[in-house]
């Protein structure tokens, strides 16, 4: 089974994706813990050279293809061969991400993101948590962490009241596999909710 973890910054979805893995070990489960950009040596290495450094080194466009490039390697190398062994990946953040990322920020964006994902990527969580969170919540929530701020101040705040209604149209997209999470209560409830129904898709 793979579950994605989706959200603006400050959402808390990493805190989340790190609380039901280990809740999932703890009824026994084998899972895989990871997140993207990274995941891989390879695309952690890519990570650095998006996040780190000049924020306008790198178009828009460049940065889809970068992504999508760590995205492939990580799933050669640690998705696939985790899930073929049946083992439960969990990872925070995955495509979805760049389709709001990198896709909302001008016209045609998103349209590479899912031409170049049917290409090179081709597969989509069994379940996504879409943690919901008020953009402003959120940056005060990820103050602090440089890359969260520097790109918050980068996107601006209209950018993230678009990311965040792109991220709740994906779920009404894709309710088969997207179910949104209020993430402005404790971490906690939040991750009560989460693991309830984790564990009912993983009984279905
Ligand atoms: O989720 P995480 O905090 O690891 O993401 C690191 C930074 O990368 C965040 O500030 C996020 O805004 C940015 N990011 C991005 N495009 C993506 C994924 C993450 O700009 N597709």
């Amino acid at each position: 089974l793979f579950i994605t973890f989706e959200g603006i910054d400050g959402s808390g979805k990493s805190t989340q994706a790190r609380m039901l893995a280990d809740a999932l070990r703890g009824a026994g489960h084998q899972v895989v813990a990871t997140r993207e950009p990274g995941g891989s040596p390879g695309a952690e290495e890519i990570r650095a050279l998006v996040l780190e450094g000049d924020p306008d080194r790198w178009s828009a466009e460049t940065e889809i293809l970068l992504f999508t490039a760590a995205r492939r390697d990580h799933l050669e190398r640690l998705i696939d061969p985790a899930l073929a062994a049946d083992q439960i990946v969990v990872c925070d953040r995955f495509a979805d991400s760049t389709r709001m990322y990198q896709g909302l920020r001008g016209p045609g964006l998103r349209k590479i993101v899912d031409d170049l994902h049917a290409l090179m990527i081709g597969r989509e969580p069994d379940l996504t948590f879409i943690i919901d969170m008020d953009p402003a919540k959120g940056h005060a929530r990820a103050k602090g962490r440089q890359t969260a701020e520097e790109r918050f101040e980068d996107f601006g705040t209209e950018l993230q009241e678009q990311m965040r209604a792109g991220f709740l149209d994906l779920a009404k997209a894709h309710p088969d596999r997207c179910i949104v999470i209020d993430g402005d209560r404790t971490a906690d409830a939040v991750a009560a909710d989460v693991f309830d129904h984790a564990t009912a898709r993983i009984a279905a």
